[in-house]
């Protein structure tokens, strides 16, 4: 009677193991970060030293090894360096793929969305897992979407991103041009500044993207990035009526459905 149900208990727990995450093996980036998946991801813990995970019913904090290894650095120094501690959103989900409901990317487990810190002195609160279930990003521009505000927007987001750029691993970090315009303001010519890219949105959390690790031969990396800092002419454009036009244009726009994202085989192997 015991082995009945001990075998199947056994069988469960060595797929479950086996499926999420197999700590002798690598991970693997298979594809583009907008049509992709992930071998052996790991799962980040959902506290941390100097970060808690937000929205855990959502099971979207699985990632490649290295994402994962470049999380627990750079919370390590905001706790250490501002005794704060981050909230992390989506990573991905298990093994990756398309969720098409908020994200084209996040395919690949290399991409990771942080919320910005507020000002004030409630970032290193620890919060319960019920209490980050209705937490998400909210904006702390001002309301015509022009500058930060001054009243929400912590200065130390300028160190953290700073870290984050800095580290080998980023390729880049999608931030919205006011707070690209912000940091450029703040930081000058600083060469990490390249690493910040203007995007819609993005304006209550920051995206940061690895790049694809080294060996993952099957991952495909984005373009290589501009030279210069983009803060001169090209971040201005996105204050430009032209840029508004587009981007309405293209919220009008159907969003992508599932079926035409094309997955590599290994994907759809596993997805
Ligand atoms: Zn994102």
């Amino acid at each position: 009677m015991k082995y009945t149900i001990l075998i199947p208990v056994l069988f469960l727990s060595f797929y479950t193991l086996s499926v999420a995450q197999n700590p002798f093996e690598d991970s693997e980036a298979i594809g583009k970060y907008t049509a992709g998946c992930v071998l052996n991801p790991r799962q980040l813990p959902v506290d941390g030293f100097g970060y808690q995970v937000i929205r855990t019913s959502r099971n979207r904090y699985y990632g490649h090894k290295e994402l994962i290894q470049f999380t627990e650095r750079l919370s390590t120094k905001v706790r250490s360096n501002y005794s704060a501690k981050l909230l992390i959103a989506d990573i991905t989900k298990r093994n990756g793929g398309p969720m098409l409901d908020d994200h084209s990317s996040h395919q690949t487990g290399l991409d990771i969305d942080i919320l910005y810190l507020k000002k004030g002195n409630g970032n290193n609160q620890y919060l319960s897992i019920s209490e980050r279930e209705h937490l998400s990003p909210k904006s702390l521009l001002n309301n015509s979407k022009t500058d930060v505000n001054p009243n929400k927007w912590s200065w130390i987001n300028g160190e953290v991103l700073k870290i984050a750029a800095n580290d080998k691993s980023v390729d880049r970090i999608f931030v919205n041009p006011a707070i690209k315009k912000d940091l450029c303001d703040k930081y000058k010519k600083e060469d990490w500044l390249q690493k910040l890219r203007p995007w819609w949105g993005h304006d209550g959390h920051f995206h940061v993207r690895i790049k694809c690790p080294e060996g993952d031969n099957k991952c495909i990396s984005s373009p290589a990035l501009p030279d210069g800092t983009g803060c001169g002419s090209d971040l201005n454009w996105w204050f430009s009526k032209k840029a508004r036009d587009e981007h309405y244009k293209k919220k009008l726009s159907s969003p992508k459905k599932k079926e035409e994202v094309k997955l590599p085989k290994e994907c759809l192997e596993i997805l």
